[in-house]
């Protein structure tokens, strides 16, 4: 049986997420899971912090004890994710006590491959506040045209007045630093994984775009802070090689058996457009030389961001939700956040059109239904759980809200006719019923506690008797 994986993006120390990484992230991410369980498939979902890297270096400075803030960071993204219903099978953090042996492999791996290698790197360094910039912490004005420029090549910014946008400082120094740098074969490999996306999303071009680009090196080490590099006790290991090798532990604890078991697994991974790069390029490219994987399966589920606005909908950033207010909150941002790499917006009005549209059509469907149609059973044959399947084996989280929602709104209506296809209206009930307990777990039950029979429609409960004859 396929083992389905979900990953989701690694927060950084401190830690915090706000809404707009749950609803585009981890929010779509744990439905998945819970669909494809409520399915019958294999499957797990994992979440996790990163431990090193540049933020936490400097959270961590000014800390005493390191251990206690760190655990403390854990336990507020486990709570913000509680908080929102969001229940990962595992949680994989950066300093997971496997995940040393999973470096040391892969990078003794690209050592012998020849795909790593020691090269001159510049580090800003600003003498002001002694912090290591990176170069979107340089403010870089161009002395000929007097404004601010952005630069790709070192070149181009040597002679230029470089400001920290830490301190405000001026005094930024370039200085020549041995790192290490990975390369990034540009073979056949890459176009299989185009393949394997969902053709109706549009990653595939914009992972075709990330292909065509000049993007053949990528350093990851750093001076000062992450994980030691195995083979330059002077150097660090720069968090993302962390981020990506973690999401192979839910798969094995052996880093031998990764190449093996990716092929009997199907990843889907959760992310927001920003890191594409890192995740179709530098992260396949890791599993394929690092741990000799011939095969991988993996989607990328990008999705875009939520464009927030002073009129945001109140109700997200409540600190604690009814069981309720939980349900609706998840289909609302479930049926809003499209599957694909867009931007969207989750505001006031648009909750209000939510509860007045989506919310108050499958109330009154499972009000008016299931008091006579639940105990059905799914036809797992049928052709309408084929095309739900179809959109959960590709992610397509709101194109299932979608579907479900149409449905019940055609099925009110079918029932309201005296000749209906009971079957078929039957198997479509116990589909939504599944899907709808994955996404909003209370809301059935809320109805329930509410719905007295009495408030049963009798002209429905007569064609029932009359359809079951
Ligand atoms: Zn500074």
């Amino acid at each position: 049986m396929t083992k389905y994986i979900i990953t989701t993006a690694n927060v950084f120390i401190p830690a915090e997420i706000r809404y707009t990484n749950i609803s585009s992230t981890y929010l779509p991410a744990d439905v998945l899971n819970k669909l494809l369980k409520v399915f019958g498939k294999d499957s797990t979902l994992v979440a996790g912090v990163d431990v090193y890297g540049k933020h936490a270096y400097r959270a961590l400075k000014e800390v005493k004890n390191k251990n206690k803030y760190i655990n403390d960071c854990k336990t507020k993204f486990r709570n913000t994710l509680k908080l929102w219903g969001i229940e990962p099978d595992l949680y994989i953090d950066s300093d997971n006590d496997k995940m040393n042996e999973f470096v040391e492999y892969s990078i003794k791996n690209l050592q012998n491959k020849g795909l790593i290698e020691k090269v001159d790197d510049p580090t800003f360094y600003c003498r002001d506040c002694n912090e290591e910039l990176s170069k979107s912490e340089c403010n870089i004005t161009s002395k000929e045209e007097n404004r601010l420029k952005k630069y790709d090549k070192l070149d181009d910014f040597i002679n230029e007045d470089i400001e920290c946008r830490l301190c405000g400082g001026q005094n930024v120094e370039i200085r020549m630093e041995h790192q290490w740098e990975l390369k990034l074969p540009r073979t056949s490999f890459l176009t299989s994984l185009i393949e394997q996306q969902d053709q109706a999303s549009n990653v595939c071009q914009n992972m075709q775009g990330i292909y065509d680009n000049n993007f053949n090196t990528w350093v990851f080490t750093r001076n000062n802070y992450g994980r030691v590099m195995p083979i330059d006790k002077d150097k660090r290991i720069y968090l993302w090689y962390d981020s990506l090798i973690s999401k192979l532990l839910p798969l094995t604890n052996n880093p031998e058996n990764v190449s093996n078991d990716l092929k009997e697994s199907e990843y889907f991974c959760y992310f927001g457009k920003n890191i594409l790069p890192y995740y179709s390029l530098i992260m396949p490219t890791i599993f394929k030389y690092g741990f000799n994987a011939e095969q991988m399966n993996i989607k990328y589920e990008a999705r875009g961001f939520c464009l927030t606005q002073e009129n945001d909908a109140s109700i997200l950033s409540q600190d604690v939700y009814t069981p309720e207010e939980l349900s609706r909150v998840r289909l609302f941002v479930l049926s809003r956040v499209p599957d694909k790499i867009k931007d969207y917006k989750l505001t006031e009005d648009n909750y209000k059109q939510f509860l007045s549209g989506t919310y108050k059509n499958l109330i009154k469907y499972f009000h008016r239904t299931s008091p006579i149609l639940s105990g059905a059973i799914i036809d797992f044959n049928s052709d309408e759980y084929r095309i739900i399947e179809n959109h959960v084996l590709n992610g397509r989280v709101n194109k299932v809200v979608s579907t479900i929602e149409q449905w019940a709104i055609d099925d009110l209506k079918e029932i309201g006719k005296n000749t209906y296809d009971i079957k078929k209206v039957k198997n479509r009930h116990a589909i939504i019923t599944k899907v709808i307990g994955a996404i909003a777990p209370n809301m059935i039950k809320e109805l329930n506690y509410t719905n007295k029979i009495s408030q049963v429609n009798q002209a429905i409960l007569e064609k029932k008797y009359d359809h079951s004859k």
